[in-house]
This record gives structure tokens, sequence and C-alpha cells, in this order.
């Protein structure tokens, strides 16, 4: 049997080794570096794919949501809603543009931002929520949206784990993850879905003014070169890595679909199990498994991932610790029993081995041992 990785990158590109390989040298052959031809025509290639106007690389999705606040001018003192169960990435760069970050609780099911709870969290002095799809389901949008429009607020996507997820709304509209608020933001880290060799991000957009403010920012704030308009960063994609993209956006579907295939066994495999509850899956979106979480309970999933572990099963905790529980943000004055539905998940949450190379001896191989522990 293969390795089994949480993530097995190297398989993946054995199989796609030579279109890799072309698309580095071609980019070091041609010494472009930086904004070389691949950049764009990536983004436009991505743009076709979502759907959406503009699509404008930068280099993380960190950077593309500081970019998507720092566009959307807001100010010190605005509040931002997002979720407490999602990666730092999300929260840091609202306190980081001296934005008041005001966390809610997720959904005990999907994981995605309780509806509810971001209602009641909605103040005079709300500017934007940032909806996360975490793990690869979209986040309910259609009530998000609602309340965007009710009280007159940005709806920043964090796609970092949904690159080609879609999500129907209730009049058989479907939309592509990234497409439904202003501005999407996303990743392109190496485990991401659609994952380049490196680091990597970009933001989406259907708003003209936006996108060219967005461009500006990701260069200096400049548009016209060395006059500069806007306090701007340095956020580029390589050259190397929009190539590599651009090999790898042509099978994000079928990714998807391999990930949606080892999910499906996993279902099935695990769902009858008592102790155990497999992945919630919602019926407006479709769900591209950046992660296979499980929730264990009764206690048991630190032994869960201790014999997994003496199997040589790799698994991860997505996420250990809330951020409302983080050191860094202790200045936020919130307690430890704020937040019981992200504490519960903290504590229940097992992602197993997921990527586009599973094969059937390998994910045998790990219910059974999951199934034998549970017996
Ligand atoms: C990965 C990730 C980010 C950050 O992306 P980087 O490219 O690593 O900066 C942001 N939000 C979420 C939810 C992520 O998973």
């Amino acid at each position: 049997m293969r390795k089994i990785e949480m993530v097995d990158l190297r398989s993946q590109y054995e199989r796609l080794k030579a279109d890799i390989d072309n698309a580095i040298s071609g980019v070091i052959n041609s010494t472009a570096f930086i904004k070389g031809p691949d950049v764009h025509l990536f983004e436009e290639e991505l743009q076709r794919y979502l759907g959406i106007r503009h699509v404008i690389a930068c280099a993380n999705g960190t950077d593309a949501l500081q970019i998507a606040m720092m566009a959307l001018g807001l100010k010190p003192g605005d509040e931002v809603i997002t979720t407490n169960f999602t990666f730092i990435a999300t929260a840091e760069v609202i306190e980081l543009l001296g934005l008041k970050l005001v966390l809610v609780e997720p959904d005990i099911n999907t994981f995605n931002i309780s509806v509810g709870a971001l209602k009641k969290a909605v103040t005079p002095r709300t500017r934007a929520i940032v909806p996360v799809h975490l793990f690869g389901q979209c986040a309910d949008m259609e009530p998000i949206m609602e309340t965007a429009r009710e009280h007159n607020l940005h709806v920043i996507e964090d796609v970092a784990q949904a690159n080609g997820a879609e999500y129907r709304f209730s009049d058989g509209t479907v939309r592509k993850a990234g497409t439904m608020g202003v501005i999407g933001c996303t990743s392109f880290f190496p485990s991401k879905n659609l994952g380049c060799y490196g680091d990597g991000g970009a933001l989406f957009t259907d708003n003209d003014d936006l996108a060219a403010l967005i461009r500006s920012i990701t260069n200096h704030g400049m548009k016209v070169r060395y006059y500069h308009d806007t306090i701007g960063v340095n956020s580029r994609l390589d050259t190397i890595q929009a190539a590599i993209l651009r090999v790898k956006l042509r099978h994000l579907d079928a990714f998807n679909e391999a990930r949606r295939t080892a999910a499906s066994h996993y279902d099935n495999e695990l769902s009858a199990i008592e102790g155990i509850m497999t992945p919630f899956r919602v019926n407006n979106s479709t769900h591209i498994f950046h992660q296979y979480t499980l929730r264990v309970t009764g206690g048991r999933r630190n032994s869960l991932r201790e014999c997994l572990e003496n199997e040589g099963i790799p698994s991860m905790v997505y996420y250990p610790v809330p951020l409302h529980m983080q050191k860094a943000y202790a200045h936020l004055g919130y307690m430890p029993a704020d937040f019981p539905v992200t504490n519960n998940l903290c504590d229940q949450v097992l992602s197993l081995p997921m990527h586009t190379e599973m094969d059937s001896e390998q994910l045998n191989y790990i219910t059974d041992c999951i199934r034998s522990k549970f017996k």
C-alpha cells in the first residue's frame, strides 16, 4: 500500500508531471518571473470558470482578505463579523487593520457560521460579514446575503477551502463559492483544493470600480507607475505559480470529484458507527471536501487519533483552539464559556486523510481501523 498522507501532493505531481514541468520551464525560459503572461491568462481562465467579471491574483489568501477590507474602505472601529471556528487568517486581518473583530458561533452540524448568531451580532457599527466556506461546503449564503442587504453590509467570502464549490439559491440560481458576496478571497496554498507550489491567492469581484481599486492596492496603490493614489501593499502571484495553477485549474472539477468519491467511501463505512458523526451535507451546496471532518463524541477523539497514528494513519484537528481562546485575542475580552458550540467542536472534530489520490486500499485500511476501534 502507498503511504497514507493527509494530503498527497507527490502522487498528484507524478500524475501531472509532464504538464507541470513544462509550465515551470516555460516561465524560466521566458524569465518573466513577475507579471508574466501566465498571470493574466490564469486570471482570465479562473474568471471564466467562476463566471465572474474580475479575478485579481495576489500573494496569498491572507493578503486577499486584507486587500478586500482595504478596498472596501473599512475604517478603525468598524465592526466585522466572522465565525469563531475558522483558520486564524480570517480574524487576523480584521484586527491588523484596526477593525473590530466580532466573533459568532458556527452551526454545530455544518461547522459554518450560524445565521441566527450572525443576525444577533449586527449592531449600528457593523460594516461587513466574512462567511467562511469551511472544509469545502458553502455557508448558508441566501440568508447571509439577505441580512447584509437589510443592514447595508459588505459580504466578503473566504473561499480558501472551497474553490469550485457551488451554492444553490431558492430561486434555482447556482453560483460558485466566492461569487456571491461583493468580494471573494481565496488561497492557492499547496494543500488547498486548487493549490500551487508555494504561496498564492486571489480576489474575485463583479464590480468594475472595485476591481480596479483592488488591482492598484495589490501594486503599491498605483495605476500609473510611480504615481500612488492610495496606500497599497506588494502582493503578487509569481508567474511560475500562475503557470502551475493554469495546469491544475483544468483538473479542478475532477480533483473535487475524486475527493467526493473518497468522502462517499468514508460516509458509507463510518456513518452507522455510534460515537462518530460523518460530515453533515446540506442540500443547497455541493461539498468539495477540502477536509473530511468527523465529530467524535463521548470524549473519544484523542484516543481515536492516537490509535490511527499507531497504524500509520495521519489525522488532524482543525482547529484545536477556538479564536476566542487564542492568546493574541485576549484583549477582545471573551470568556471561555461564551462559545459553547465552538468549544464543543474543538473537542470533537477529527479530519481524516483527504486528497485527490486516495485509493480504495488506503480507504479500506483507514475505515477498517476506525471500525475495529469502535467495536
Ligand atoms: C488557508 C486559509 C486562509 C489563508 O490562506 P493563505 O494563502 O495561507 O494566506 C484563509 N482562510 C482560510 C479559511 C484558510 O483555510
